[in-house]
C-alpha cells in the first residue's frame, strides 16, 4: 500500500534491535519486514561483529532504497555482509525533497573517542534545527539533513567520560518524539521520549533481547514481547543481561514521564495484530467503530431500504466490525458487506503531485462488487480523511455502482493541523477539513455523500486505554501540541 496514493498519513520509521542472537542479521530483517508499513523509502541495517585478529568490534552497514524484500534480497547480504550476533535495523519513509538522498537512509553510523556507535530513530525532534545551529556554529559538519544526526552528534561531542552518560548528555538535550535504538561496541542501547509518542517494544528470542516499534516485529520470529520501553527510560542491554535475563533501566534525567501517545497510531497507523502502548489495537479500533456506531448512527432517507456496511481495505477493516456490531446491538439496519476490492497487485510508482493523476490513481487500486452495493443505502468507514480525494473517489464509485445513498463515517476527528511528532500530512492548507473550516457539512457536500460523521475528539480518547494512567497526543485533531514546536522550525525542516 502507498499510503501517498491512499491519501493517508504516513510515518517517519520503523526500528529494530537485537543483542546476542547467531543471526542477528536475519532476525532484524524479518522484524523490518512484519514493519514495512512504517516505511516504505529505503532500509538498512548495522551490525557490530567481533574481530578476533584486531581485538575489537566491526561495525558492518548495508543500506539502500526501496522495500526490505528488495534491500537486501543480493546474495550474502545478511549471512556474509552482515556479520555479528547484534544489530539495528531502521525502515524509513521520508518527504520527496529528502528521499533522493542516500545518506538520509538510517542507520546512521560514526567512530568517535568511544568507539562506533549507530543509531536508528522513529519520530521528529522539534528543537533540532536550534541545536544543528548551534552545532554548525561551533565547527559540526553534517553529513544529513536528518534531525537523527544532532543526536550522534551531540553523543560524540559529550564531554561526559563513560559512553551511556554520553547518550544520556545528548537526549537530555532533544525535544520532540524519539524512539532510538542505539548501537554501541558493549551494548544495544533503547530509548524514548518523555512523552512516548512513539511506540517500542521490548522482547526476547530465547537469550537474545529485541526491540521493536511494534510487536509485530516479534511475532514474526517468534519472539516473546515483554514490556514497552517506558516514556523518558533507557534500556541497555549487554551481555551481562543475556547471563541474567535483566536488562538495566535508566532514566534519561529527572524529569518525571509526561505521557502523550499518538492517538493516531491507534486509529490508522499500526498493525491491528500490534500491541502498542501495552494495548492490542485490533482491541481499540473495534471500540473506535462502536464509538462511532453509537454517536453517528445512520439514517437512511427511505426507513426500509437495505443498509450495507463497506469497509476501505485494509486499515478500516477492523473498526467497520466494530460499527457493525454496534449499530446491530443498538437495533440499526446494517449488515456488513464487502464492497469495495483493493488491488494488492499494483505496482509502485513514485509520487506525482498533480492532484488529478491522484485522484485517478483510487481507481487503479480499487473496485466495487457492483451486487453488493446496487439499489443499497451504503455506509463507508474509514478511519481518517486527509485531502478528502480518496474518499471522494471512492464516493463516486460506489454511486456509480447503483448506490442510491451514500454515507460516510469516520473512526477519528477532523484533522485540522499537521503533526510535528513524526507523522506526515499534507500541508495544512490541503487537508480536506481545513478546507472547509471544520465545517461538517461542508466536508460532506464536498465529498458528495449524503451524510458524514466523524468521532469526536472525546469518543476517540473513550476508545483508547486509560487504565494505566495513559495520555494521548491529539494535536492533529485539536491543535493542543504537548510539546512546543521550535519556533523557527518549519514542518518540512521538521521532515528533511
Ligand atoms: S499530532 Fe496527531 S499524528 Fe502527530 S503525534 Fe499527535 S496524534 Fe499523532
Amino acid at each position: 500500500m502507498i499510503e501517498e496514493e491512499l491519501d493517508k498519513p504516513r510515518c517517519h520509521c520503523a526500528v529494530f534491535g537485537v543483542f546476542g542472537h547467531p543471526s542477528a542479521a536475519q532476525m532484524a530483517y524479518y522484524g523490518l519486514l512484519a514493519q514495512q508499513h512504517r516505511g516504505q523509502e529505503g532500509s538498512g541495517m548495522v551490525t557490530a561483529e567481533f574481530d578476533q585478529d584486531a581485538g575489537k568490534f566491526r561495525f558492518h552497514t548495508h543500506k539502500a532504497f526501496g522495500l526490505v524484500d528488495d534491500v537486501y534480497k543480493a546474495e550474502g547480504v545478511l549471512t556474509d555482509l552482515l556479520r555479528g550476533d547484534r544489530g539495528i535495523g531502521h525502515n524509513r519513509y521520508s518527504t520527496a525533497g529528502a528521499s533522493n538522498n542516500k545518506a538520509n537512509v538510517q542507520p546512521f553510523t560514526v567512530l568517535y573517542k568511544s568507539g562506533n556507535i549507530a543509531i536508528a530513530h522513529n519520530g521528529n525532534l522539534t528543537n533540532f534545527r536550534a541545536i544543528r545551529k548551534k552545532l554548525q556554529d561551533e565547527g559540526t559538519i553534517f553529513q544529513t539533513t536528518s534531525d537523527t544526526e544532532v543526536i550522534l552528534h551531540l553523543i560524540a561531542r559529550s564531554k561526559q567520560k563513560e559512553q551511556i552518560d554520553q547518550i544520556r548528555d545528548a537526549l537530555s538535550q532533544i525535544r520532540g518524539a524519539f524512539s532510538l535504538v542505539i548501537l554501541t561496541e558493549k551494548s544495544l542501547i533503547a530509548a524514548r521520549d518523555h512523552s512516548g509518542f512513539r511506540p517500542l517494544a521490548l522482547g526476547k528470542k530465547g537469550n537474545a533481547f529485541v526491540v521493536a516499534s511494534e510487536t509485530v516485529g516479534f511475532d514474526i520470529i517468534d519472539a516473546e514481547y515483554i514490556r514497552d520501553v517506558q516514556p523518558g527510560e533507557i534500556v541497555v542491554i549487554d551481555e551481562k543481561s543475556q547471563k541474567t535475563g535483566e536488562v538495566t533501566s535508566l532514566r534519561i534525567d529527572d524529569r518525571p514521564p509526561a505521557p502523550h501517545h499518538c492517538i493516531f497510531e491507534f486509529i490508522y497507523f499500526s498493525r491491528p495484530d500490534s500491541q502498542i502502548f501495552g494495548h492490542s489495537v485490533d482491541k481499540v479500533r473495534r471500540r473506535l467503530g462502536k464509538n462511532l456506531a453509537n454517536s453517528r448512527p445512520v439514517v437512511p432517507k427511505d426507513p426500509n431500504s437495505k443498509v450495507v456496511v463497506i469497509n476501505v481495505p485494509d486499515s478500516s477493516n477492523t473498526a467497520t466490525m466494530g460499527y457493525v456490531q454496534q449499530t446491530i446491538k443498538n437495533g440499526g439496519n446494517a449488515k456488513l458487506e464487502i464492497g469495495l476490492i483493493r488491488s494488492h497487485y499494483v505496482g509502485r510508482t513514485f509520487i506525482q503531485p498533480s492532484q488529478d493523476v491522484r485522484e485517478n490513481k483510487v481507481k487503479t487500486k480499487f473496485n466495487t462488487v457492483k451486487g453488493v452495493l446496487r439499489d443499497k443505502v451504503v455506509v463507508i468507514v474509514d478511519d481518517s480523511i486527509v485531502r478528502g480525494t480518496t474518499s471522494k473517489q471512492l464516493v463516486q464509485l460506489v454511486r456509480q455502482a447503483g448506490a442510491k445513498e451514500v454515507h460516510f463515517r469516520v473512526t477519528a476527528p477532523p484533522i485540522m493541523f499537521p503533526c510535528h511528532y513524526g507523522m506526515d500530512f499534507p500541508t495544512q492548507s490541503e487537508l480536506i477539513a481545513n478546507q472547509c473550516g471544520g465545517d461538517i457539512q461542508k466536508i460532506g457536500e464536498e465529498l458528495g455523500v449524503d451524510s458524514v460523521g466523524y468521532l469526536s475528539i472525546d469518543d476517540m480518547l473513550a476508545s483508547a486505554p486509560h487504565e494505566g494512567g495513559e495520555n494521548y497526543c491529539t494535536a492533529c485533531f485539536s491543535g493542543k501540541y504537548p510539546v512546543p514546536i521550535d519556533a523557527n522550525q518549519t514542518k518540512e525542516e521538521n521532515e528533511a
